[in-house]
């Protein structure tokens, strides 16, 4: 191993010890790269996206691309745990509803196949002993139900990529903010807010919310990721109710489209308690987070009236939410991810990876895969395997068009400016 001004020459340098990082060192690692990790905060911290008790799996989409970006990611998930000897993901259905005219909705079942993601339809007709969950589906409405779904522990899954690194040779550093990302020679010069170097071949960048802020300090380009300050609900069951609404028995994992747009898992974190969301969030600062937990006081009643349609009964909804905890969304314009090589003088050797809309989690191991192959051989075979188009991660997108992808059905995230 060649050693530059008495530190090591790492193969690889990931930026940001969130799924997406932890994830990439994994895969890096395995190929048998050098690899070393910085990560600003402690590890396991819960001050970016990727902390907490629960993340959905769903491979229903409306976009195509995602798909089979899932189906992938679903594998490597199960490649993953059993390399560690022990799960993070509780299998689910996943059921999708949402107004019959929701574009959304009507492009995820055209996305559906039987032979790739076999779907079930219902509507307002159904017998809700037959739906999943025993949803109720009101008059106009149609739901959808898949089996490639789950439930994701994220805190546990970092965690696990982070000691699967390790077994593979990565070096992990916390408490270690990345201040700069220069060209040395032909290699990558990194150095910390606290006076360290650390030079590498290669780095790749999963910075999160803090995306941009070191793009623009590292380039001078300024790429259109907001953090939102977001929150999750949990809801009290109604006494009687809270064994039929677990995994073990067949409560799905959801989605309701248009307005509110509600996402939530079954009980399994907290016994008692049900996790029913708005996917919805403020402008942040990461570096200056306020915490508030009351400024959605306000959306409870529109959860609440939703409950009381589609769960009739079996949720406490009087007195709002028994439990909120606050995480980040790093939103980019059109809710896609931006993967891309960070260009200029960097050329193909910094891989940029964040904007994951707050959808990203699902997919760390199939992104982690796929930017260590940009970064290792210039492209990524596994993208080009599953058939995915990388154009639609790129991030000069929105230098054409300053709302990027085109998108025929409606935005889902609502950021309240
Ligand atoms: C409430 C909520 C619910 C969600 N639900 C789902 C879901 O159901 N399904 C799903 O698929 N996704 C979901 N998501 C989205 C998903 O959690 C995120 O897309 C994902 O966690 C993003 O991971 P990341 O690694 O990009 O970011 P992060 O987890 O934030 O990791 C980035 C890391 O980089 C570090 N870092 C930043 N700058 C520096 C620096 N200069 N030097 C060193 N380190 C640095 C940060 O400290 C951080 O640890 C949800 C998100 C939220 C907030």
């Amino acid at each position: 191993m060649a050693e530059i001004s008495g530190d090591r020459l790492y193969d690889i340098i990931v930026v940001g010890g969130g799924i997406m990082g932890s994830c990439a060192a994994y895969e890096a690692a395995k190929l048998g790269k050098n690899v070393l990790l910085l990560e600003q905060f402690d590890l396991l911290h819960h001050l970016g996206s990727s902390h907490g008790e629960s993340r959905t799996i769903r491979a229903t989409y409306p976009e195509p691309y995602y798909p089979p970006m899932v189906l992938e990611s679903f594998r490597l998930w199960e490649t993953a745990q059993s390399a560690a000897g022990y799960r993070v993901l509780t299998p689910a259905t996943q059921l999708d509803l949402g107004p019959a005219d929701s574009l959304s909705l009507k492009s995820i079942i055209r996305n559906c196949s039987p032979d790739s993601l076999p779907a079930k339809e219902f509507d307002a007709s159904a017998d809700p002993a037959e739906v999943p969950g025993a949803f109720n589906i009101p008059g106009g409405w149609i739901a959808v139900s898949t089996a490639v779904a789950g439930i994701i522990k994220p805190t546990k899954s970092v965690a696990m990529f982070h000691s699967l690194a390790l077994r593979h040779g990565a070096v992990l550093k916390d408490r270690a903010e990345v201040e700069s990302i220069e060209r040395s020679g032909g290699n990558i010069r990194i150095s910390t807010a606290d006076g360290r170097f650390f030079h590498g071949s290669k780095c790749v960048v999963t910075a999160g919310a803090w995306t941009r802020k070191l793009v623009k300090h590292v380039t001078g380009r300024d790429l259109p990721i907001q953090p939102l300050h977001t929150l999750i609900w949990y809801w009290k069951i109604k006494e009687g109710f809270e064994a039929e609404m677990t995994p073990a028995s067949g409560f799905p994992t959801f989605g309701s489209y248009g307005v509110p747009f509600v996402y939530g898992t079954p009980a399994m974190e907290f016994p008692g308690l049900i996790k029913v969301a708005l996917h919805a969030g403020w402008p942040c600062d990461p570096d200056r987070r306020d915490w508030t937990v009351g400024r959605d006081d306000a959306m409870f009643g529109g959860v609440a009236d939703w409950i009381e349609r589609v769960l009739p009964g079996r949720i406490e909804t009087a007195g709002g939410p028994a439990m909120k905890q606050p995480c980040m969304y790093s939103m980019t314009p059109d809710e896609d991810f931006v993967i891309d090589f960070l260009g200029g003088e960097f050329g193909r050797d910094v891989v940029v990876a964040g904007g994951f809309s707050g959808h990203g989690f699902k997919m760390g191991p199939v992104v982690g895969r796929m930017v260590v192959e940009m970064a290792v051989e210039g492209q990524t075979a596994t993208a080009a395997r599953i058939g995915v188009e990388m154009g639609v991660f790129r991030m000069d997108r929105f230098e054409w068009r300053a709302k990027g992808n085109v998108k025929e059905f409606e935005e889902q995230v609502v950021s309240h400016d």
